[in-house]
């Protein structure tokens, strides 16, 4: 109960105070209020001596540090303030749109589409024609559209590639010098049958978390021995598989940067059933199988120009927090703002979210000066 309250404190101050600043400079922090929260939040201790503190049993401890498994460091180099995940995890509960998140998206299309939002699908940005420091026009499947004003939400790096190098917020000495959160290898399976003692989600973490971790962002390899999630679905939503049959996501995190040919993913998949097989007391699974598609690092690479396949931004390491961060505004190219997870806040579907809101007040406050 003690290491959720502090957790719903960070939680509380989090939201309130931290997650909706632009982060031009450490000016923005400077409050009464703020500084009083500051020892509160533990900024400057790190999450696994902290959890330590509280928790004994290992198990919990283990339990406790798994989500940051996904902020892409060590839990020996994450600000103690990121337990606020925990809270959000644990004490505010674990949600599941019925239909699956993508329904959430769908919503979300909706709203804007009813305040006048255009969606135009698969386009491609491919150039960013530039004048006196001004975007004055995207060319999108090869033609060129003029636009005022120009928030980019796709990978910052891939963004700052279409620009010339004197224009660019950083060089690639700078991405290379980042430390990022892993990229995953996911499947998607269909399975003819139904997998008893399994529920909607499941964490597999039997093994060493540090072992994991450091093949990726220490010695980066493919695990020995992984830790992964699956979700199953079709657990508690009827319309995401036959009946009788099972819908599975099997997720693990992996390293940037990687090599992922099909014959690598397909060992790490048997290893995975192998470990569900043993938890589950079920046999074959993998005879299971009627539909079957595996998702990895050279993937988000294609399909989403992610820098060296990156799924979830940068780390969460101090250094890489706030103020120093990736800027949301171009520092030559005067309309030309950044959002998304490699920007403030940080990653995730929340944080990502809450970017696109502090660079459209950033936006709208150019938009009314000009
Ligand atoms: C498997 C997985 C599980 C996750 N689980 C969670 C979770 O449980 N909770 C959570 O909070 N977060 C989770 N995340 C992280 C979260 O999904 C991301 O942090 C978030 O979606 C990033 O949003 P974004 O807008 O920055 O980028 P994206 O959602 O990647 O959007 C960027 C868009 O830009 C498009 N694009 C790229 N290049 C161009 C171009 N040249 N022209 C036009 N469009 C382009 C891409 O196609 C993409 O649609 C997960 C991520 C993954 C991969």
């Amino acid at each position: 109960d003690r290491f959720m309250e502090a957790a719903k404190f960070k939680y509380e101050v989090g939201m309130r105070d931290f997650v909706n600043k632009p982060c031009h400079n450490w000016g923005e922090f400077l409050s009464p209020k703020i500084a009083l929260s500051a020892f509160k939040l533990d900024l400057l201790s790190n999450f696994r001596s902290y959890v330590a503190k509280y928790f004994k049993d290992q198990r919990l401890r283990t339990l406790m540090e798994f989500p940051v498994i996904f902020l892409g460091a060590s839990p020996k180099d994450i600000p103690a303030l990121y337990s606020l995940m925990n809270y959000g995890g644990y004490a505010l509960g674990t949600h599941y749109p019925k239909g699956g998140f993508f329904q959430l998206v769908l919503a979300m299309q909706q709203v804007a589409e009813r305040q006048g939002v255009t969606f135009h699908f698969d386009h491609n940005v491919d150039t960013l024609k530039i004048e006196k420091n001004k975007i004055t026009s995207l060319g999108i499947n090869g033609v060129d559209y003029a636009f005022d004003l120009v928030v980019a939400s796709a990978d910052y790096h891939h963004i700052e590639t279409l620009l010339t190098k004197e224009l660019r917020n950083y060089d690639e000495d700078y991405w290379k010098s980042r430390t990022f959160a892993p990229s995953s290898l996911i499947y998607y399976l269909g399975m003819k049958s139904s997998i008893p003692n399994l529920t909607h989600h499941t964490l597999f973490f039997e093994h060493p978390l540090d072992d994991h971790i450091d093949c990726i962002s220490g010695n980066t390899k493919w695990p020995h021995t992984p830790l992964f999630y699956i979700c199953c679905p079709s657990k508690t939503d009827p319309h995401v598989a036959p009946a009788g049959s099972e819908n599975l996501f099997l997720l693990m995190p992996l390293a940037t940067a990687i090599s992922d040919d099909d014959e690598t993913r397909e060992k790490y998949l048997i290893k995975m059933l192998e470990r569900l097989e043993k938890h589950t007391g079920t046999k074959k699974l993998y005879e299971q199988i009627t539909y079957k598609r595996s998702y990895c690092v050279s993937d988000f690479i294609s399909d989403y120009n992610a820098y060296a396949g990156n799924a979830y931004g940068l780390a969460n390491t101090l250094k890489q927090t706030a103020v120093w961060k990736p800027k949301i505004r171009n520092k030559k190219v005067h309309n030309l703002f950044y959002s998304g997870q490699l920007t403030v806040p940080g990653p995730g579907v929340p944080p990502s979210i809450l970017s696109g809101k502090i660079v459209a007040k950033e936006a709208i406050d150019l938009y009314r000066k000009t």
